[in-house]
């Protein structure tokens, strides 16, 4: 896939996505309006830093759906009786060749970027929370103002511009 980057948007929080292979290296926020800018460098390569913010902690893991597991496991407990069972097992085999293949992805500790479609960089582990425990402080900041935006945006009872 093509290398981007997932981020949550800096005024308004909602989930972008930036191409790291383009020449602009930002996106508009559909929700705001508001132009996020990744720091950067852009490209194809493995990360050492951030795009999105240029932080230097990182962590890698697979890029699991969620939905699909548990669809699979859905669908495996609905044929456990015609099945004595069979299909469970079946389900499990499933699960574990869909992580075994799933891509991975690179993840910031500060803002919880997602890098997708590069490399990973050997230099990175598993997520470990005493590395977040670091970023506390500004992530809980970050969250306190765009949950202000939120509230002052649903409060602004004035009639939209048809801009
Ligand atoms: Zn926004
Ligand atoms: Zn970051």
């Amino acid at each position: 896939m093509r290398p981007e980057v997932e981020l949550a948007c800096p005024t308004c929080g909602d989930g972008l996505r930036v191409p790291l292979a383009g020449e602009a290296l930002a996106a508009d926020c559909r929700r705001c309006g508001e132009r996020a800018m990744l720091v950067g460098p852009g490209g194809t390569g493995a990360r050492s830093t951030c795009a999105a913010c240029g932080a230097q902690a990182l962590w890698i893991q697979r890029d699991f759906n969620r939905a699909v597991g548990l669809g699979v496991v859905a669908i495996a407990a609905l044929l456990a009786v015609p099945t004595k069972g069979i299909s469970l097992g079946v389900a499990a085999l499933v699960d574990l060749a869909l992580y075994r293949f799933l891509p991975r992805i690179t993840v910031c500790y500060a803002c919880d970027a997602i890098h997708r479609g590069v490399p990973v960089n050997s230099e990175h582990a598993a997520y470990d929370h005493h590395v977040e425990d670091g970023f506390k402080e500004a992530k809980s900041k970050r969250q306190v103002a765009i949950q202000a935006w939120r509230s002052a945006r649903r409060g602004d009872r004035s009639p939209r511009s048809s801009a």
